[in-house]
């Protein structure tokens, strides 16, 4: 039996290297599965986002936090969620993910979303930044001056604040065939008298910003894999990213690949073969729910056990939180027990390698 190998105790305290605000008010039926995932409407053409993997868990996970049997129907799941109030049942769920430390992509939002403040203060733990590169630029473009100078001291400045890395969503804008060398001041002077400053869209714009954060020594997070219908999934392949990874690894600055699925091989190989990539499997695990295992065992057949993060990628409700961490821990749990009892490594490599991929990688990478 895979719990007979007892990871628990070295999964314990997690560092989410990827996650977002939440909201604590309270959701209606509508406004909940709105939050559930990134499909446009919350009931598909009358289907509802209940009925999936990610529903069920929600169901059978969510529901004893807030004091109910598991796997009671949405519709209960919903009225005593209401009934303790958003906030509180927000904090019920975000304690019991037993997440120590948040690093928070503050690019979305604020808006209704919880600070980084409230999203530490509800998890109990400690929360730092994550810059988002595009939103960052598009400030620095709206206030006008000197667009490349204004990024870099901005970056500059927010690593002296407090921020442990940049985010990239050029997966989102352009895709992820970013130039090998980085587009001189020129090239990118002439690129922005095109774009729409409230939306960058420009592959020049987009190479130029991640070049820039490297070169200044920000661990550099890229959206790899699904999103929302915004992105087109196919030039979301991290395999593109091969001529800068190629570009970029003497540095040693780390490039942490995020959620990945379908591509989460592809990312495996990327992180066997670069000495600089990262990854981890945020948005999917939760998406995937019960069956997240099979996708954590996909990935582990070839990811380096020191280049393996956590994330929940968590975003608007609490329960992501708790479910990210919980099949998280359930699913390496059972993979690194799986090889144990089959005598593939001993009891001591399993521990080792849990709490790597819970924490350790994490706090190297991002110098925690
Ligand atoms: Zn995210």
């Amino acid at each position: 039996m895979a719990d007979a190998v007892e990871l628990g105790p070295h999964l314990g305290d997690l560092v989410d290297h990827h996650c977002h605000g939440i909201l604590t008010t309270d959701l209606d039926r509508a406004a909940f599965e709105g939050l559930m995932n990134e499909a446009v409407r919350a009931s598909p053409l009358g289907t509802t986002l209940f009925d999936s993997t990610l529903g069920w868990a929600i169901r059978r996970h969510c529901a004893p936090v807030l004091g109910l049997e598991p796997l009671v129907p949405a519709d209960d799941y919903l009225a005593r969620r209401a009934e303790l109030g958003g906030r509180e049942a927000s904090r019920r769920l975000m304690a019991a993910a037993r997440i120590g430390t948040l690093l928070v992509d503050t690019g979305l939002g604020p808006g209704e979303l919880t600070s980084m403040a409230e999203l530490a203060d509800l998890a109990g733990g400690t929360a730092r930044e994550i810059v988002r590169l595009e939103r960052l630029a598009e400030e620095v473009l709206a206030g006008g001056g000197d667009f490349a100078a204004d990024v870099e001291a901005r970056l500059r400045a927010a690593r002296g604040a407090g921020a442990v890395g940049a985010k990239s969503i050029a997966a989102y804008r352009v895709g992820l065939e970013l130039p090998a060398t980085k587009p001189s001041v020129d090239e990118l002077d002439r690129a922005l008298e095109g774009v729409d400053a409230a939306r960058l869209v420009d592959p020049t714009v987009s190479g130029w910003l991640a070049h820039t954060a490297v070169e200044i020594g920000l661990p550099l997070q890229f959206h790899v894999g699904y999103g929302d219908s915004d992105l087109d999934l196919l030039d979301c392949d991290p395999l593109r990213l091969t001529a800068f990874l190629r570009a970029t690894q003497d540095r040693g600055v780390p490039v942490l690949l995020l959620h990945n699925w379908p591509y989460h091989r592809q990312a495996a190989y990327l992180a066997q073969v670069f000495d600089h990539v990262f990854m981890d499997l945020g948005l999917t695990t939760h998406n995937t729910g019960a069956l997240s295992t099979g996708v954590l065992r996909e990935t582990l057949e070839l990811v380096p056990f020191g280049k393996l993060l956590f994330s929940s990628d968590a975003y608007g409700l609490a329960e992501l939180y708790l479910l990210g961490a919980l099949l998280f821990r359930r699913s390496l749990s059972t993979v690194l027990g799986e090889l144990v009892t089959e005598g593939e490594a001993t009891r001591e490599d399993a521990a080792y390698v849990a709490g790597l991929v819970a924490r350790e990688n994490a706090r190297r990478v991002y110098a925690l």
